[in-house]
């Protein structure tokens, strides 16, 4: 059984890690934040946005890039999911 756990796990990384730069973290929230990996955060917060986002939806540590959380907001609203799911 360890050997196809494995083999699972192995299957799994290769497939997220190049698609939403994947670290395992063993707690997946993708299902609920629209594909937007809140790892990605440079505060890792998983549980919504910092106090810092800039009015442009920018990150305050990281100003080039987007608030995972901005966009994981946009991404949910925009995926096609039926209402009661959103
Ligand atoms: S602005 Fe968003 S991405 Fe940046 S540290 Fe805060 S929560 Fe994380």
């Amino acid at each position: 059984m360890p050997k196809l756990l494995n083999l699972l796990l192995a299957v799994e990384h290769g497939m997220k890690k190049p698609v939403w730069d994947c670290t395992m973290c063993g707690q997946c929230v993708l299902h609920s934040t629209g594909m937007t990996c809140p790892m990605t955060c440079p505060k890792t917060l998983r549980n919504g946005p910092c106090g810092g986002v800039r009015e442009d939806g920018h990150c305050e540590v990281k100003p080039e890039m987007r608030c995972v959380w901005v966009k994981a907001y946009d991404r949910k609203v925009s995926l096609p999911l039926p209402t009661v799911w959103k």
